[in-house]
């Protein structure tokens, strides 16, 4: 990828990036350290061509295979969760890398990342992305992410950005002491939830934040 490629045009310009910008303080998030890595990173090189004049709308878009790329506000609100409510955040796990743009975002923010996707051929051009970016801080697995990615945990930061209709047992048992889980929950209506371990008990404080719209988690891999 060129270096122009990278900065984008047009638009996938900073012009364009900053309105992206100015929308997501508009709905909210005051997290300046989100904001700035969100405005440095170029989301239209997660997408397929035809679709990168669309990349800094404020809206999901298809990657392939059925799935989307998160909304940025709802990326931004996600990220900023979960650096609000957790005391030392060195280790966070992903489950459903799809495109790798949440992951890149995740990357700039915290010292070690671990993601987990279910259809191989995602998680292959997500690492290409990676790549190119040059981010050297996560690692990526080709599996089922309901069961987490027990060798690597505990986790300070679990985020899922597919929807269970009930919260992975699993991904509880993955958290550190006083770890955060933000993860969508539901069927055709969906909410965020936001759910903390009370220090090193087996005790979990859950918050709902906001109705979401995410695609659901789904068991099983996919070469
Ligand atoms: N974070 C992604 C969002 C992609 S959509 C991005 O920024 O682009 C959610 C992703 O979760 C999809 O790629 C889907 O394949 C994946 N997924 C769904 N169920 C999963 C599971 N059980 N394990 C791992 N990944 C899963």
């Amino acid at each position: 990828m060129t270096d122009l490629m990278l900065q984008g045009v047009g638009m996938t310009s900073a012009r364009t990036r900053d309105r992206l910008i100015q929308r997501l303080v508009e709905q909210g998030v005051t997290n300046m350290r989100v904001l700035d890595v969100m405005r440095d990173t170029p989301r239209h090189i997660f997408l397929d061509e035809a679709l990168s004049h669309r990349a800094y709308e404020d809206t999901a878009l298809p990657i392939g295979h059925g799935q989307t790329l998160s909304q940025p506000y709802i990326v931004a609100r996600m990220t900023e969760l979960l650096l609000g409510a957790a005391g030392k955040l060195e280790k966070v796990l992903e489950v459903g890398t799809g495109s790798g743009y949440q992951t890149t975002i995740l990357a700039q923010l915290v010292p070690q990342v671990y993601s987990v996707e279910r259809i191989k051929p995602l998680q292959d051009k997500a690492r290409e992305r990676l790549r190119q970016l040059g981010l050297r801080n996560v690692q990526l697995r080709h599996a089922d992410g309901g069961f987490g990615w027990p060798d690597m945990g505990p986790y300070d930061g679990i985020l899922s950005t597919a929807a269970p209709h009930a919260v992975p047992e699993e991904l509880l048992k993955q958290l550190a002491p006083s770890g955060v889980l933000v993860i969508p929950l539901g069927g055709k209506k969906q909410h965020l939830n936001l759910i903390m371990r009370d220090g090193d008990s087996e005790k979990f404080i859950t918050r709902i934040i906001e109705a979401v719209n995410f695609v659901p988690l789904v068991t099983g891999t996919l070469r």
